[in-house]
This record gives C-alpha cells, structure tokens and sequence, in this order.
C-alpha cells in the first residue's frame, strides 16, 4: 500500500486559484527534494553513484535546477533538452546525452557541453567523428536482444529499435580503441515503469559481466556504466514503490562479484532515471465543468488527454482525489473525462468516487513524470500552466499556461488574406 496524500488542501488550492485558472500541473518541491536525498543516500556505497534525470519527463529548467543542487545530472536526448540543461547550470559530467536517430546538430551541442555521449548505434562512430570529432570518452548503448526478457512498456528487446548487438559492442569498442579513444561507458535502458527491483538488479549483473568480457578481450578500461532508467512508481494505491535500498544492495553485491573480483574498479555506476524521481510528486489540478448522465454517468473536466495522456494512450491508471471530499465514500461510479473529441479521452474509467458537482476540484495524481511533458495541441487544446510549491507553501509559476496567440503562432493570417 501507498499513501495517496496530498501535499495541499482543497482552500489552499482556492487560493491558488485566484492567480492561476484550472488546469495547472503542480509539483512537491519538498517531496522531490526528500526524494533525491533518498536516492542518493538508498546508492551512497555504490562506487560513483550518480543520477542523471531523464528531462523527457519533466523537461522544466527550474526542476532540473532543483536536481542540480540535489547533484543530479541530466539524461538530455534532443537539442531543445540539451538547452533546458545547460539552462539551469548543467555542462560536463552533469550532461548524459542518450538519443537516437540522432541528427549532427545535436551530436555537435552535446560534445560542446562536454557531455556524455551515449552512441545507439554502430554506425553514429563514423557520422559522430565525421560531424563534431570523436570526445574523448564514448559510451553504447547495449541492446540485449533475446538474452533479457523485457517489460509491457518497452516491449522485447530483439523488437526495440534502440542499441548495439552483443557483436557489435565488441567491434564498436576496438574501432574507437584503435582511433584512440581511452575512456569509455556502458548504458542500457530495457525497461520502463518495472516494480521489480531484481529486474534492474539482473540488468546490472548483465552489464558488469558484458564489461568484464570486454575489457578483457580488448584491453579497454571502462569508466562508467550507466543502467538506464525505468524504475516504475506505484500509481495504484495498492502498489508498492520500489524498495532502492534494495536495488542498491544487490547492484552493490553485483559489482563485488564481477567488476571488484576482476580488478576492475573503479567503475562508477549511473542511472538516468526519469519517472520515479518526480512522477509522484506531481499532480493536474482541475476542476467539474460539466455532469452527465447517458448510459453512464460523466464527470467533465477543464483539462483533457492534451494535459495528463497516460491514461488515453496506455490505460494507465491515475489515482484521482476530489478535495474536500477525502473523507466520503466512493460511492458512485464515474468515467472522468476531458473535453478532446476522442473516446478515450478519458482520465478515469468505472472509477468508485464520491458523489460529484459541478465545480468540484480533482487531483489526478502521479503526473509529475511523463505529465505536462507529453502534452499536444490535437483539437486546439492548450497546455496548461505549471507551478512550484516551494518548501515554505508559497507557489510560483514555473511555466504559464499555452494561450490562443501561442497556437497560432506558426500561421501567417496576413498571408491567408492574399491567399486564393
Ligand atoms: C525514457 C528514458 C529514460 C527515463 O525513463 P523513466 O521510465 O522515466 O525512468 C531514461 N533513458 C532513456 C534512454 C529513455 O528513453
């Protein structure tokens, strides 16, 4: 079980309302804080632990600011996140740059940051050398294939797009070592939202023996490897979050077993893990616009799929409280819904709720990751703004909601006129 508390009251929400309109995402910084600590302190005797945030997940320059102080890096895979990163301080070995299909322009702001870069495929070797030099340490991206068993979002991984063969990682490795490069990383990303921690316990034992083999076979050293990310949250509140004290612990025995036994520390170890450094700490405040009573009875929201698309596109289940009402019981049951003209813009559905009224504030929870972020204009919907509640309960606005002039700023009506 998991708590499904909030960090705010229905007249706090009020207040905040007076400022800024539902529908707003709103994020913990407190809780997020808490969380890194707890991170970091779950990994703190794992050899040069760090944690590099996935920005797709919450690409705001003021959390990844927040991240910073907390020493977390950022796992940037576009220009545009690149930027957010360099944004809010970051350069060097705060900068992890995983992507694929990657286009040179980015490869280019990557090296000039003095990042990681994380190559996906054997061929990015010559087209990285071709468009900003080789950097003087590279990493791969492994893709296990058959040998790992994946997970229902990220599916098998002999079906993913994504990394090197097992073959391919030792060729790639002794093309660089004969072009001269000396340092080098590991990386592998085979799982998204697992609540498994021997999953990623297995993922690393599968990584140090790969670099074991490897260095071996070519005489390389290895600096870093670099586990991915994926560590799921409990979004049912029946789930249980994932015990880190005990990724850690079984990574830890892993690396004594193979990377210790062999000689081959240090080797600091890294995650770029997205989802469950902010997912619970986020939450899409809105409000009942409308009740509906058909074959089934509506609860229609402000905001729609365009701000929260987990639950239309995966079925994801988001944990809803209607403030004030935290005590009543679900006695009702409701699909949630949005405002988009597609069926499955819905937030909830046959979701047990107390009885509702127009004018009803819900918390969609776990929206702090993969929330905001995905967020599209299909139907000529917004996206709405994002706020902070800082440590002290005060609020400040950390992005302001999308407006009309926003949407048509790529449409020259001018030229619309002369159009015929
Ligand atoms: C999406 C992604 C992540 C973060 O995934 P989470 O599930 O949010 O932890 C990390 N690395 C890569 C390469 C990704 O694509």
């Amino acid at each position: 079980m998991v708590s499904k508390d909030l960090p705010f009251t229905r007249e706090n929400i009020l207040k905040i309302m007076e400022k800024y309109p539902t529908p707003f995402h709103i994020y913990d910084e407190k809780a997020i804080r808490e969380n890194a600590r707890r991170m970091k302190s779950a990994f703190k005797d794992v050899p040069g632990f760090k944690e590099f945030f996935a920005v797709k997940a919450l690409p705001n320059p003021f959390i990844l600011k927040i991240l910073k102080e907390e020493g977390f890096g950022a796992d940037c895979s576009s220009l545009p996140e690149l930027i957010l990163a360099e944004k809010a301080g970051m350069s060097g070995d705060d900068i992890m740059f995983s992507s694929n299909d990657t286009p040179s322009d980015e490869f280019i702001k990557a090296k000039d940051l003095g990042g990681f870069i994380n190559l996906d495929d054997i061929t990015h070797i010559s087209y990285l050398e071709e468009y900003a030099g080789l950097p003087e340490i590279v990493c791969f991206r492994y893709n296990p294939g058959p040998l790992k068993e994946g997970n229902a979002i990220i599916g098998k991984p002999e079906e993913a797009k994504y990394g090197f063969t097992r073959e391919q990682l030792f060729e790639g490795y002794s093309i660089l070592r004969d072009k001269g490069v000396k340092r080098f990383g590991l990386h592998t990303m085979v799982a998204s939202n697992e609540l498994n921690p021997d999953y990623f316990v297995e993922t690393a034992r599968i990584l140090f023996e790969l670099i074991v083999e490897i260095s071996k076979e070519l005489g390389i050293r290895f600096e870093f490897v670099n586990l991915g990310g994926g560590i799921g949250i409990p979004y049912r509140p029946e789930q249980e979050p994932v015990s880190l004290e005990a990724v850690a612990k079984g990574v830890k025995e892993a690396y004594d077993a193979t990377i210790i036994a062999n000689g081959l520390a240090p080797l600091k170890v890294y995650l770029e893990c997205g989802r469950v450094i902010t997912g619970p700490y986020g939450y899409l405040v809105s409000q009942v616009r409308h009740l509906k009573s058909t074959y089934k009875d509506y609860v229609g929201l402000d905001s729609c799929m365009a701000n929260l698309m987990r639950p239309g596109m995966y079925g994801a289940y988001h944990h809803i409280t209607v403030l004030g009402k935290e005590k009543k019981a679900p006695a009702h049951k409701y699909d949630v819904t949005g405002s988009l003209c597609e069926n499955n813009d819905k937030f909830a559905i046959d979701r047990m709720l107390p009885e509702m009224e127009v004018g009803d504030i819900l918390a969609i929870h776990d929206a702090g990751a993969h929330g905001h972020a995905m967020g599209f204009n299909y139907n000529g919907k917004l996206r709405s703004a994002e706020l902070l509640l800082r440590e002290d309960g005060s609020v400040v606005q950390i992005r302001r909601a999308e407006t009309i002039e926003d949407y048509f700023a790529t449409l020259d009506f001018e030229q619309l006129k002369g159009f015929r």
